[in-house]
């Protein structure tokens, strides 16, 4: 949609719309002013899917880096976000990972924000990011037993369900899914 853009993309309106998986990639993002290469891939392809154009995506990465220099970001990052959007090498359109795929990959160690949250923050970590996401504590509560037994997709469908209010009862399976969803319900 046409309202993504470089700015909009990391407003707060925006960003309480993503899954806990692209909060979760913001935060880190917004603390280190870095991702990794695993948590670049699986969030310049979520914010793909929401409508970021590539443009835009370079240009809000490139702000967000505020570290790295314009050279070393040309150098070292914008051909991975052109790759993304198959601009580069075998130009593939790759599309944004489903939460079964995000499952599937290593899951992150200590300063690496890509993965599921349901998953890999531990009981004390989520709950405080539950709470932040405005969830009540028997919400939590629940959510944190859902996470325990392993069922993270169905952790984040609850998350949805609560967050709209008990409007959108649909089992999660893709991060852009539960914004697209999101999106509907607020608007
Ligand atoms: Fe993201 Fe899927 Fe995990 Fe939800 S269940 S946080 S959408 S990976």
């Amino acid at each position: 949609s046409s309202d993504i853009n470089a700015i909009t993309v990391g407003s707060k309106e925006i960003v309480d719309q993503f899954p806990l998986c692209g909060q979760h990639a913001m935060y880190g993002l917004r603390t280190l002013h870095h991702l990794k290469y695993t948590a670049r891939q699986q969030f310049t392809l979520f914010l793909k899917g929401i409508g970021l154009s590539l443009e835009d995506a370079l240009t809000f990465w490139s702000g967000e880096f505020k570290s790295v220099s314009i050279d070393k970001f040309n150098k070292e990052y914008k051909y991975n976000i052109r790759h993304s959007y198959g601009l580069e090498g075998g130009r593939i359109n790759y599309k944004p990972w489903d939460c079964r795929t995000i499952l599937s990959k290593p899951r992150p160690q200590k300063g690496e924000y890509h993965g599921c949250p349901y998953r890999d923050l531990s009981s004390d970590s989520l709950a405080r990011k539950l709470r932040e996401m405005g969830l009540e504590e028997k919400d939590v509560q629940q959510i944190l037993e859902i996470s325990d037994k392993g069922d993270y997709t169905n952790a984040c469908s609850r998350v949805l369900e609560v967050k709209t209010n008990g409007h959108v009862q649909e089992q999660v399976t893709h991060p852009n899914l539960y914004f697209d969803r999101m999106r509907q319900y607020t608007k």
